[in-house]
């Protein structure tokens, strides 16, 4: 690196500097605050000589300061690395003020937040289970006229009750002329939160930070309300969520005390400690090469493509110009990040730790900058799941192990428990078996849901559920599933066809999508670019297959929904086609990367269950009432190379047993209703996003019997 050569000061000890990669996010931030705990227990630095350092305030603070709060590290984050409307515990109360304040803006997505935050209590599963069971009604709907939940049972419309309460003590206060700090000290005194969290604060440094993060609130709100007289609570969220201020009560106070900060590098200029970890150093978070803001990149390539641009290479034609100016671009911003990297390696006076996670054959990956400061003297050094970490919950981790290992020798394991009770007795968190998953009580042990309650389903909801109960359950609860990225191409392909279908050029959709494609967050700009690539090839494909598809195009994006009994079947169909016999063909376009295998397609749940659609009548309104087949249209790594690959499922009426599609949509019903989900082994299991919450996945053993 083309940087100034730095001495050090005449007599001081010799500095130290480690690279380490861990296999995993999580095992990276155990690293991290493994290093802190032997920096200060083993060696005696104190916290507050002691900084962990990050590229970005918003993806990496968060994380990082749970995740060392958990470990035991006490942890500072300077007020306006995170704005204290994003504290975890002020946003609940922030939120329910606004919708207190501005009913419009009570949309179901927040309404949804509050249940499953602290003031509404319960989790996704308490909310899908009240979604059920409003049927029709929204959630925002629920909590804003709570007699709509006379007709549900108490313990499912419990967490809307009390949103809905708590709205209506806001609400009061406000009507009564309350302060903004009134406002919210109604809200705060009627939640019970504060005795919640401050027994929780005895043994989670979340609950504590939460409760410092409320104080931070209130002291802004009084503060406003002396500033402003008479401090108008909608006045106050505009001030807060506008200027986005600090939360410098909490900042302030923590930095006093010792604690170890976690900051951004560009705030870290200027400033030293003895221990720095600069944590997170992966490629695409580090360097960042993504425009800074659409607008200005935009601008600056616009700028550069320029005709008469000075520089001559970019006389060229417009799209190249802006190629070669996108190249500039991006080597511009390499040079600053990394300038930015070496400005945060440089501020340990004794030791320097760079952490990154991942490797070469995973998406995450250590940024290029490790290989670099690493050079031919330092060796990369690996930590892995098999590392002991100095933490309290580690070492909780090791004694359970110990005890509930048969072939440990006997005195080893009663020394483990004589050690778990002693911790359990010192409220350690995860010490008393009672705390222990497989030893806990099931909460509930009824039905997602109930006798005589309708369950709908999804003709791809079948097929996941086929595939795997539990991954199924997990993901609709969680929310998990395919990365962004895939999502984004997937949408994109999509938009894509229907324009197609309409009529429209490729070079009119090319041009659309280049419209959209900078609103994407693809992570940096040669993985954008690949993906676009990506994209062009698929629209290529489409449209060949497109043009040389003999059949009728009825619809395409066509909304379905037929019941079958006690069961709802809803959804949307890619395309909706008509045979030359008149039957119905539904087609599913493709864009991932796996296919079924031919053999199985004539049991393809998927398909099965958009005939089964159509033999309902899903589609009458076209004349069409008998399903001719389904097919699926592979336009992405699954299909050819360069062409589209159909995988296509016969007519039911062809089957020898065609009731097997309604059987299917019965089976999956009664077993999306519950209470057992099962984890079915599945080539999916490989990449499955919950595979650590699977008993039988190697990453969720713990769980096991
Ligand atoms: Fe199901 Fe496999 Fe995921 Fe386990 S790892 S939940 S068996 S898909």
């Amino acid at each position: 690196m083309p940087h100034r050569a730095l001495a050090s000061l005449p007599g001081a000890p010799p500095g130290e500097v480690k690279i380490c990669v861990a296999g995993t996010e999580a095992q990276e931030a155990a690293l991290v605050a493994d290093t802190l705990r032997r920096a200060h227990l083993a060696d005696g630095v104190p916290w507050q000589n002691m900084a962990v350092l990050v590229r970005s305030a918003q993806r990496q603070v968060p994380v990082l300061r749970r995740a060392l709060a958990a470990a035991g590290v006490p942890v500072t984050v300077a007020g306006d690395e995170l704005p204290l409307p994003d504290e975890p515990g002020v946003r609940p109360l922030i939120m329910l003020l606004r919708c207190a304040l501005q009913p419009d803006k009570l949309t179901d997505e927040i309404a949804a937040e509050l249940l499953t935050g602290p003031l509404g209590q319960t989790d996704s599963l308490g909310l899908r289970k009240l979604r059920r069971a409003l049927d029709r009604t929204s959630l925002s709907e629920a909590v804003n006229a709570p007699g709509i939940l006379d007709s549900v049972s108490g313990r499912i419309a419990a967490p809307a009750r009390r949103v809905a309460s708590l709205l209506d003590v806001a609400r009061q206060a406000i009507e009564g002329d309350g302060t903004a700090e009134d406002v919210l000290w109604a809200i705060w005194d009627a939640s019970g939160l504060a005795g919640r969290w401050e027994r929780q604060s005895w043994h989670d440094p979340a609950a504590d930070r939460d409760l410092d993060a409320v104080l931070a609130l209130f002291d802004a709100a009084a503060r406003f309300t002396d500033d402003l007289p008479p401090g108008s609570p909608l006045l106050f969220l505009d001030s807060l969520t506008g200027q986005e201020i600090a939360g410098d009560t909490i900042a302030e106070q923590a930095v006093r005390e010792e604690c170890v900060r976690v900051l951004t590098a560009h705030r870290s200029k200027g400033l030293e400690w003895d221990v720095v970890i600069v944590a997170g150093v992966q490629e695409e978070i580090w360097p960042d090469l993504r425009l800074r803001g659409s607008l200005l990149g935009a601008d600056e390539l616009a700028e550069a493509a320029r005709p008469d641009a000075a520089a001559p290479v970019l006389s060229q034609a417009a799209g190249a110009g802006a190629d070669v100016a996108a190249a500039a671009h991006a080597a511009r911003l390499l040079a600053e990040e990394r300038r930015l990297f070496y400005v945060a390696a440089t501020r340990a006076r004794r030791l320097l730790v760079v952490t990154a996670s991942g490797g070469d054959e995973q998406d995450r990956r250590p940024s290029r900058f490790l290989a670099e400061l690493a050079g031919d003297e330092l060796q990369i050094q690996q930590a892995g799941a098999m590392t002991r970490w100095l933490s309290l919950p580690a070492l909780v981790a090791d004694l359970r192990r110990t005890v509930a290992d048969t072939s440990r020798p006997l005195p080893l394991r009663e020394a483990a428990a004589r050690q778990l009770a002693r911790l359990a007795a010192a409220g350690v968190r995860g010490a008393d078996p009672r705390e222990w998953y497989a030893l806990a009580e099931l909460s509930d042990t009824g039905p997602i849901v109930a006798a005589g309650e309708r369950v709908r389903l999804s003709p791809s909801q079948v097929e996941s559920f086929a595939r795997c109960g539990l991954r199924w359950l997990l993901e609709s609860a969680t929310g998990a599933g395919r990365p962004d990225v895939l999502r984004h191409l997937g949408t994109v392909i999509h938009a894509a066809a229907v324009l197609i279908s309409a009529g429209a050029a490729e070079p009119v959709v090319q041009s659309r999508i280049d419209d959209i494609w900078h609103h994407l967050d693809f992570g940096s700009v040669w993985y954008g670019s690949h993906q676009r690539e990506l994209a062009e090839r698929m629209v290529r494909k489409f449209i060949d297959w497109h043009q040389s598809n003999p059949r009728d195009l009825i619809a395409t994006e066509e909304a379905l929904g037929v019941q079958v009994g006690q069961v709802e079947i809803t959804g949307r169909v890619d395309r909706l086609e008509r045979d030359p016999q008149g039957r119905g063909i539904v087609v599913d376009l493709k864009t991932g990367s796996t296919a079924p295998r031919d053999e199985d397609l004539d049991r393809h749940p998927q398909l099965g269950v958009y005939q089964l659609a159509v033999l309902l009548g899903a589609f009458e309104r076209y004349g069409i009432t008998e399903p001719g087949g389904a097919e699926l249209v592979q336009v992405g790594k699954a299909g050819f190379a360069a062409r589209a690959r159909v995988q296509r499922q016969r007519a039911l009426s062809d089957d020898p047993a065609p009731e097997w599609a309604k059987d299917l949509v019965d089976a999956v019903a009664t077993g999306m209703a519950g209470p057992v989900f099962r984890a079915r082994v599945n080539p999916g299991c490989r990449t499955c996003p919950v595979s650590s919450c699977c008993p039988v996945h190697p990453d969720g053993a713990q769980l096991g019997p």
